[in-house]
């Protein structure tokens, strides 16, 4: 099974692509880690990426879509994959379709989980990530069990540099502007599935497998 999680940044694909990764045995691919690993390890990707994700910035098709296809090529993702924040321009989700045509394979759900810009400033000022590896909570709707420390692997918790307000209404922006068009661009393909992403996180969940029907 393929799928895409859409949805503004903010809105829960993270959350929700963990849980559809882990119920349907299929890898979960985000960009966004794949970025953050880089930039933790100092790689040459990584310096150029960060320039353009401290601004709030997509950071330049060329770069990520290499990135995704080197991905796809790993054993893991033969049979399937999640995919959380890629596509997020319409030539990057062209070139997907161009791979998939190659592989004559296609993707089956593109789940839009929509939330108001309201609401998504409320999620990501209250997101706190793990420096180490990457788990997410939320202060008030998904604490760790100790306030600060990853239930995962105990280290600390931080707020990334990208989710402070200022950055947030400038991600808002871009995703209004690069992202959203998306919405339409999988509705006319026929696989675009909505779920109201207000809801508590198992709420959204089991809206999720419904709607995947599998
Ligand atoms: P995205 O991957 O779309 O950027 P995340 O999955 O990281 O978003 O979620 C953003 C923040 O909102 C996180 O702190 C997460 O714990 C919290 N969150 C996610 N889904 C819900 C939900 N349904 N209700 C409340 N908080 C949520
Ligand atoms: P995320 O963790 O998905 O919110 O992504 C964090 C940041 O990484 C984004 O604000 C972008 O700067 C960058 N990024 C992640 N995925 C992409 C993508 N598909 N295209 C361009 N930039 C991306």
């Amino acid at each position: 099974m393929r799928i895409i999680m859409l949805g503004a940044p903010g809105a829960g694909k993270g959350t929700q692509a963990k849980k559809i990764a882990e119920r349907y045995k299929i890898p979960h691919i985000s960009t966004g880690d794949i970025f953050r690993a880089n930039i933790k390890n100092e790689t040459e990707l990584g310096k150029k990426a960060k320039a353009y994700m401290d601004q709030g910035m997509l950071v330049p098709d060329e770069l990520t879509i290499s990135l995704v296809m080197d991905r796809f090529k790993e054993p893991d993702a033969e049979n399937g994959y999640v995919l959380d924040g890629f596509p997020r321009t319409i030539p990057q989700a062209e070139s997907l379709d161009a791979a998939l045509r190659e592989d004559g394979s296609q993707i089956d759900h593109a789940v839009n989980v929509d939330v108001p810009d309201g609401a998504i400033i409320e999620r990501m000022s209250g997101r706190r990530a793990c420096v180490n590896c990457g788990a997410t909570y939320h202060l008030q709707y998904a604490a760790p069990k100790k306030e600060g420390v990853c239930d995962h692997c105990g280290d600390g918790l931080i707020l990334r540099d990208d989710d402070k307000p200022e950055t947030v209404e400038k991600r808002l922006k871009v995703y209004h502007d690069q992202t959203q068009p998306l919405i339409e661009y999988y509705a006319q393909k026929g696989v675009l599935k909505e779920v109201d992403g207000t809801q508590g996180l198992e709420e959204v969940f089991s809206q999720i497998t419904a709607v995947l029907g599998e």
